[in-house]
Order: C-alpha cells, then sequence, then structure tokens
C-alpha cells in the first residue's frame, strides 16, 4: 500500500543574519512574511516562513536564522536546489532583477526548461523557472505583477546518498510519477499545481554538513490528521522511523529520515497562518505558541529586531 501526495508542502533551510534573509526573499525575491515566530524546539531561535499571500502549501519556505552558527555545506543527504516557479515569459523580467540586486546569474537548461541559477546571501542554492501551470499570485510587492511575481515552488533538486532507494521512495512510496532521466538527473512529477517536480541526482558524490546555507528539511503535502496518520503508519511498516505527531501551530507533522538521509516532513495543508492572526496583518507581530508565549518578554528583548521592507 502507498499513498500520494501532491508535493512539496514547505523547504526549511538555515540562515545567518535573520535581517539578511527578510531583506532577500522580501525584497529581493518579493515573497510575503506570512509568519514571524520561534522554532518551537529552540525558542530563542527565530522561524521566519515566507510564501504567496497567505502562505499556501507549495509556496512556504521557512528559515531558521542561527545568527553565529557555521557554515554548512551542501551535499548529498540534502535537498541541494530549491526551485520557484514564475509565469511564462517571466525569465528576462527575473534576470535583470536579480542582476540589478548584485546577484550572479547563470542561465541552465534542464529537460527542456530554461532555469535561472543563483544564491542567497547565506549560500543557499536556488533556481527560477518559468511554467503556465499553477495560478498567479496576488502578492506584488516593488514593480511585481501578477504575471512576473513568483507563484510558490516549482520544485526541488534532491541529493541523495542512495539515490536508488529515494527513487523507489519517491515513485512507488509516494505516489510521484517518472517523467524522464537527462545527463545526471531524474526527473519525478506530483500532481499538484506547484512545488511538483522533483529531480533527483542520479549519482551520490560528497555527503553534505548541516550548517548555515542549507536545506533542513523538505515537507510533503497531506490533506488532514486522518491522513497523516495514515501516512505514519505505512512508512512505519515499511521499517522508517517516523516521529509522533507534533503540533507545529499551523499545521500538524511527522518526520522521518529517508534512506538517502535526507529529512522528510508530511505536513497537513491546514489550519494555516491565518489561525492566530488576521490575513492583512500576517508576519506583522511576533506570534507565539501557548507553550512560549509565557516568555514574550524575554524573547522579545533578545531576538534582533527585523524589518520588513516590500
Ligand atoms: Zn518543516
Amino acid at each position: 500500500m502507498s499513498k500520494y501526495t501532491t508535493g512539496i508542502h514547505h523547504i526549511s533551510a538555515i540562515v545567518g543574519d535573520p535581517q539578511e534573509t527578510v531583506d532577500f526573499y522580501a525584497t529581493v525575491l518579493g515573497l510575503r512574511l506570512v509568519k514571524k515566530t520561534v522554532n518551537f524546539d529552540d525558542p530563542d531561535t527565530y522561524h521566519l516562513y515566507f510564501g504567496d499571500e497567505s502562505g499556501t502549501p507549495g509556496t512556504i519556505i521557512t528559515f531558521f536564522p542561527w545568527i553565529n552558527g557555521s557554515t554548512g555545506r551542501i551535499g548529498d543527504g540534502q535537498v541541494g536546489v530549491t526551485s520557484y516557479v514564475v509565469p511564462e515569459g517571466a525569465l528576462p523580467y527575473w534576470k535583470k532583477r536579480l542582476e540589478k540586486h548584485g546577484l550572479i546569474v547563470s542561465l541552465t537548461e534542464r529537460f527542456n526548461e530554461k532555469n535561472l541559477a543563483f544564491e542567497d546571501p547565506h549560500g543557499l542554492r536556488l533556481e527560477i523557472v518559468a511554467r503556465a501551470r499553477g495560478k498567479n499570485s496576488t502578492w506584488t510587492p516593488e514593480e511585481l505583477s501578477p504575471e512576473t511575481a513568483i507563484k510558490g515552488f516549482g520544485g526541488a533538486t534532491l541529493f541523495s546518498r542512495k539515490p536508488k532507494e529515494t527513487a523507489h521512495l519517491l515513485e512507488m512510496d509516494m505516489g510521484l510519477t517518472k517523467f524522464g532521466e537527462e545527463n545526471d538527473f531524474i526527473r519525478f512529477r506530483a500532481s499538484g499545481d506547484m512545488g511538483n517536480v522533483i529531480d533527483l541526482k542520479a549519482t551520490a558524490t560528497r555527503n553534505g554538513l548541516t550548517g548555515v546555507g542549507t536545506v533542513h528539511h523538505i515537507a510533503w503535502r497531506t490533506e488532514n490528521a486522518a491522513e497523516q496518520s495514515e501516512w505514519q503508519d505505512i512508512l512505519r511498516n515499511k521499517g522508517y522511523g517516523v516521529t509522533p505527531v507534533k503540533d507545529r501551530n499551523y499545521f500538524t507533522s511527522i518526520y522521518f529520515r529517508e534512506r538517502g538521509q535526507i529529512l522528510f516532513e508530511i505536513a497537513t495543508d491546514g489550519p494555516g497562518f491565518s489561525r492566530d492572526e488576521s490575513e492583512d496583518t500576517l508576519g506583522e507581530q511576533l506570534m507565539l505558541p501557548p507553550q512560549h508565549e509565557k516568555h514574550r518578554e524575554k524573547l522579545e528583548r533578545t531576538l534582533i529586531p527585523i524589518n520588513v521592507h516590500y
């Protein structure tokens, strides 16, 4: 028995200075800071969520800023590249926009699609691809329009320590369809409109090291708690060490390390980011779950203030 995910729910990465992260993802990429909270497992660290206007699953990238953290190394056992999707025809605009902000942008091609490849301020590898599929964004700050703004994730490139086993998991247990092979990449597709194109590097090279500038985990969509519980049973039966359900306030999560050592999460679509603040003011205040609310005063004193400029 297997289950189907429609694609990526969110991707979480470790970065350095939080203000640099906000300046890059909100100002340069034009995403919305939809939640400013703390890492529930380490509340002295921010957890910042960026996405479309409402933080739709498939658009959300989240960050743990480790201010004095050591630099990691992108490699096997990690998500190697995070891919964003923009409307068809918008790539030339993005090349100019990124270069105007001083980024080095290279144009690459995979599976007959052009990609803009670049890095964020802390070394995370990003790409932008143009596709018709997926609805245009209504969050359009600073010169952006629905015809140019990032819609959400195009997908991700996985670097696995055991690519054959990761491929088997994606195709046989998670319901993705193999689309093709090209050079050193195998492409899979999930059924969703965004965050649905997954490239797997077909050979392992060098293990990654967790740290600043690396992806911590990738979360896949599931509809609700009942489905999540089925995922938990099925994955456990296949021998994966799956965690109990964790309440992340805006969704619930289970985690397991797949056999290529990439940390996978299965996250519910709901309840979403309007759970504790109105959609109009998402991301403006520091939001804390009940277990950390009692330490608000201390946290507000110790967390470095951040300012968002759209
Ligand atoms: Zn997560």
